[in-house]
């Protein structure tokens, strides 16, 4: 018998499929989908097992080594999703399974003892341990050990010196006994569920329906509405009738609440997954799902393709997240994978959000996904009271950063001892650092983007590749003392805010969260009343449940607006409505403070006035008319050389080609990219907009073959693009 064997090749990840002879003592337990330790030239590699067979034409075949893992196999349903993954993002197979998997399980890693194991001290025989002790009557440490273990007591082997244990190993009168344990360990008392509103009830009873059938559901509930409530009480559902649940969140730091609501709810039945857990404890918490310990999982996007095997539904929380889409190969949507997970295990997709993706709405008014509302908020909550400043105005009353409004309100909360969060998407200190004798500006060497000022580390750094200069007072160009700085970033904000207020004023982006446990920490000390005033990024607009926030102020609104993006609009209502949303969740009423250059901007007075439906309306013509998703679907073909000119003269080569090949495609381009370099590496790029994939799929995978063993230029597809 013979195994086809995929193994990753090259830095490109280009599948390689080599066929080894299988040896008589593996025969029986060799299954496709296995990972498995093969010879290569003179090393080991190791790849998956893809394909068994009788019979083959190569000749003189070397022998399989070895099963790496026997207790883990990618099942049919995971292989089979490799390949749609590859039909549908164009990227090679290994890299589609590779991407299925915690880096301790990939193929190419090596290690495997990420097993953690409590061990414990055992007895071999009572008789023998009875003969030593009267035998030797002086050895004193040693009886005192044995005759703990024969009153049956648990000892961890840690307890004593290695030496009395090796001996009494070597004389075979004790051993160990090994038992595997996890690193993350829940025991909580499981709470018992709130009762549903009647607006829950409907929706839930409407998929409850359908447990049994694939159906995509888009939930669409205000912020605050209970989405939650509504999903914890289906996941109990299905895990009472022995299925499994796959709930997907879009952030880490999202995670941490969330994560401890369903603990609460469902203690250990829930395993987590995300990339800020160490390779142990993913290991462990993968583990968890393949013993059969959990029936939930909570995660990130990677955590679409845990291996349940017997799925009863799917949920994605904030399902317009553009972090479900990874912007690396291969470039996959979670909402994609969720449903065609779906549709193989023939249970509901559900898709919640307050403020749905246009092409999820869209396809839910056409009655391809079957929309569920939630119009209010629990009990006595409502939503915010909106308020738009004209920042022009203050600007002229020499209120550059807080206006009038938002500094009373944050002093009126200050002194009930209410909590506020400032929106600010904004990182570091300063965003741009210029001369003012010559008008050097500092940028990037290697990107296409100026430096921002960090000053808690004293450094001027990159927000793309990490390059970092240390700060300086003088000009390198003109080498006077002349440098002035502007823009402002969330740490300055809170330096201001802590001057002004005296206020206790965390800090929560990237630089403040990306240490393990300093999220969680953080979020601890906002529900135990130590904040007063919680500064942050993107990272605070979604999902934050906190009853005692009763003021957000978002000091820019404007800025997402910008970005040139044909989204931009739609992005914008998103953030600023679910950041809006994090006020007055609970019996307190909020408010919402918008600071703006442009107070009469359509999208800002439908974020207002709550008004999706216009929001939706408004951008749906937009779309229309200049051919974009929902009513088109995109393609972007991005081309990047370290090399300017080989990367311009391809993109105009591979233009010519689309030109000659597709049909009823329009082509943009060739253009710069929006970042034009990013770490030293040029890009350009081309857009396609089209109807229907079929049209265009061939020419692209034939010019992914030709840039395949190109090492100078690099082609990259991206199906469906969630920014241009
Ligand atoms: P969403 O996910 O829609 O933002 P949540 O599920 O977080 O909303 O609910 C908002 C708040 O209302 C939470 O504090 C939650 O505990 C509470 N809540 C939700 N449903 C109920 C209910 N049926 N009865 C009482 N409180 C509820
Ligand atoms: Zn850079």
């Amino acid at each position: 018998m013979y195994a086809e064997v995929l193994t990753e090749y090259s830095a490109k990840s280009i599948d390689k499929e080599f066929t080894y002879l299988i040896p008589s003592n593996l025969q029986n337990r060799l299954k496709v989908g296995m990972k498995v330790i093969v010879p290569f030239g003179k090393t080991t590699i190791n790849g998956f097992v893809v394909n068994i067979k009788d019979n083959t034409d190569t000749q003189n075949l070397k022998e399989i080594i070895d099963i790496q893992n026997e207790d883990f196999i990618l099942n049919e349903e995971l292989l089979s999703l490799g390949k749609y993954i590859k039909e549908n993002t164009l990227c090679s197979l290994i890299t589609a399974y590779q991407c299925m998997l915690p880096s301790s399980m990939k193929v190419k890693t090596i290690k495997s003892n990420y097993q953690k194991y409590h061990e414990y001290l055992e007895l071999v025989s009572k008789e023998n341990t009875l003969d030593y002790i009267n035998n030797y009557p002086r050895r004193t440490k040693q009886l005192e050990l044995l005759n703990r273990l024969l009153k049956s007591e648990i000892i961890l082997k840690n307890e004593y010196n290695s030496e009395i244990i090796n001996k009494l190993i070597d004389l075979n009168i004790i051993k160990i006994k090994k038992e595997n344990i996890y690193r993350i360990n829940i025991d909580k008392k499981e709470e018992s569920a709130l009762t549903l509103t009647s607006d829950q009830t409907i929706a839930v009873n409407e998929v409850k329906k359908s447990l049994n059938n694939h159906n995509i559901f888009l939930l669409h509930g205000i912020t605050g509405s209970g989405k939650t409530e509504v999903y914890m009480n289906l996941i109990e559902e299905v895990i009472s009738k022995g299925k499994e649940v796959i709930m997907l969140v879009p952030e880490i730091t999202l995670t941490n609440q969330i994560v401890e609501r369903f603990y609460k709810r469902f203690s250990s039945k829930v395993a987590i997954f995300h990339s800020s857990l160490s390779e142990g404890e993913k290991y462990d918490e993968y583990h968890k799902i393949l013993n059969g310990d959990v029936k939930i999982v909570v995660g990130t996007r990677s955590a679409i393709f845990v291996p349940f095997t017997n799925i009863g539904l799917i949920i994605l929380d904030e399902e317009q997240s553009t972090n479900y889409k990874q912007d690396n190969n291969p470039r996959y949507h979670a909402r994609d994978i969720a449903i065609q997970r779906g549709i193989y295990h023939n249970c509901p997709v559900l898709l919640g959000s307050a403020t749905p993706s246009l092409e999820s709405m869209a396809r839910a008014l056409k009655g391809v996904y079957k929309l569920l509302t939630l119009s209010k908020r629990i009990g006595k909550a409502t939503l915010p009271k909106i308020s738009i400043v004209n920042m022009q105005d203050e600007y002229r009353k020499g209120n550059m950063i807080i206006s009038d409004l938002l500094d009373s309100k944050i002093k009126d909360r200050l002194s009930k001892k209410e909590q506020v969060i400032i929106y600010l998407n904004r990182r570091g200190f300063n965003t741009i650092i210029t001369c003012k004798s010559c008008g050097y500006t500092f940028k990037c060497p290697h990107c296409d983007i100026t430096l921002t000022y960090h000053k808690s580390s004293n450094h001027l750094r990159c927000h793309y590749c990490g390059y970092t200069l240390v700060n300086t007072e003088v000009c390198p160009i003109c080498h006077e003392k002349a440098l002035t700085s502007y823009g402002l970033g969330t740490e300055k904000l809170e330096e201001e805010l802590k001057e002004r207020y005296q206020a206790n004023v965390i800090r929560m982006d990237i630089d403040t969260t990306s240490r393990k446990g300093s999220s969680k920490s953080l979020i601890e000390s906002i529900e135990q009343g130590k904040v007063d005033i919680i500064v942050g990024t993107q990272m605070i607009s979604k999902g934050f449940d906190f009853p005692n926030v009763t003021l957000v102020g978002v000091i820019n609104a404007d800025e997402s607006l910008n970005i040139p993006d044909f989204r931009s609009g739609e992005r914008t209502f998103e953030l600023l409505s679910q950041t809006a949303g994090r006020a007055g969740r609970k019996e307190l009423p909020g408010e919402v403070i918008m600071q703006s250059f442009n107070p009469d901007n359509k999208t800002l007075l439908y974020v207002q006035n709550n008004d999706y439906k216009s929001l939706f309306n408004y951008e749906m013509n937009i779309r229309k008319i200049l051919k974009y998703p929902p009513y088109y679907y995109l393609t972007i073909l991005r081309i990047t050389s370290k090399d300017y000119n080989e990367a311009s003269n391809e993109v105009s080569k591979a233009h010519k080609y689309l030109n000659n090949n597709l049909k009823d495609v329009i082509i943009l381009g060739p253009t710069t990219a929006s970042m034009f370099k990013i770490n030293n590496i040029y890009r350009f790029q081309i857009i396609l907009k089209y109807k229907d994939y079929s049209q265009i799929k061939k020419s692209l995978l034939e010019l992914d073959n030709i840039y395949k063993t190109n090492n100078k230029v690099n082609l990259e597809i991206d199906n469906n693009p969630t920014r241009i």
